[in-house]
C-alpha cells in the first residue's frame, strides 16, 4: 500500500484532537511528499542535518517537529523556524533555546522529554530532575521558550502492560504538573507519546500528539 492510504488508515485511528506527527527519518524527500499531497503537514525528523536538507527541497508550510536528541550546537539552526522541539531533556539546553528564540525574536514551544522506558539508552530527565528544572531560578526568568508540554518513549518490549504502565506513568506526571508548576497556563497541553508499536496504547492512556513512521513510510533501511 501507497503512503496516502497508510496515512489515511492511521488517520482513522487517531481522534480529532490528536496530533500525528509523521516520522520520515531515512525517508526521501519524494515519498515525504506524498504524505504532503494527501494533506499531512506534521512532519517530525530526529537528526538535525537531515531536517535541514530535506527542509530545503520541501513546502515552506510543513510543520517541522524535531523528535529526537538534540545537542546545544545544533539548536542555532533549528530555532528560526521550528514549529516543536520535542526532546529538551536538560536545563543546559533549555538555556540554549533561550538564548536562540531571543535572539530570533521568536518563542519556541518545547516538550520536556521524560525518561520513562527501562533501557539505559534513551533519553530524558528522571522525575527529580524534572522537578528541579522547573523549580530552578533559571526556569524562571524563560521568557522565548513555551513548555507545552511532555514527551516519552516507552521501552521497546512485547509486554503490553509494561508498555501501558510507562505511559500512565508519565500521564500521571503531566497531571500533577497542570495542576501545580503550570496550574493558569493554558499552553502546557500536550503530551507527545506513541510510536508505530505502541500509539494505540499511548493513546489509551492519554496521549495528545503519537510520532509514526514506520506504519507510515514502511520499514527503515538501517
Ligand atoms: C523514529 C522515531 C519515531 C517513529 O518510530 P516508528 O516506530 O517508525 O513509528 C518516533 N519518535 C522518535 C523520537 C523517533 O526517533
Amino acid at each position: 500500500m501507497g503512503v496516502a492510504e497508510n496515512l489515511e488508515l492511521v488517520r482513522k485511528e487517531i481522534p480529532g484532537h490528536v496530533t500525528l506527527v509523521a516520522v520520515t527519518k531515512t525517508k526521501p524527500v519524494e515519498t515525504i511528499l506524498e504524505a504532503y499531497r494527501a494533506g499531512h503537514r506534521d512532519f517530525g525528523e530526529n537528526r538535525v542535518q537531515e531536517l535541514m536538507q530535506k527542509k530545503e527541497s520541501l513546502p515552506a508550510d510543513i510543520r517541522w517537529h524535531m523528535v529526537g536528541h538534540l545537542q546545544s550546537n545544533k539548536v542555532k539552526l533549528l530555532v528560526p523556524f521550528v514549529h516543536m522541539i520535542h526532546g529538551v531533556d536538560s536545563l543546559k539546553l533549555l538555556k540554549v533555546i533561550e538564548k536562540e528564540s531571543a535572539e530570533n525574536n521568536r518563542v519556541t514551544d518545547v516538550l520536556l522529554q521524560v525518561h520513562i522506558a527501562r533501557e539505559e539508552t534513551k533519553f530524558g530527565l528522571s522525575e527529580e530532575e524534572l522537578d528541579a528544572l522547573l523549580y530552578s531560578e533559571e526556569f524562571g526568568r524563560v521568557t522565548h521558550t513555551r513548555i507545552r508540554g511532555l514527551m516519552g518513549m516507552a521501552t521497546f518490549t512485547e509486554n503490553r502492560e509494561q508498555v501501558r504502565r510507562e505511559f500512565r506513568y508519565l500521564k500521571g506526571l503531566f497531571d500533577r504538573l497542570r495542576g501545580s508548576v503550570f496550574a493558569g497556563s493554558d499552553a502546557f497541553n500536550q503530551l507527545s507519546m506513541g510510536m508505530s508499536g505502541d500509539y494505540r496504547l499511548a493513546l489509551e492512556e492519554g496521549s495528545t500528539m503519537v510520532r509514526i513512521g514506520s506504519l507510515i513510510f514502511g520499514p527503515r533501511n538501517q
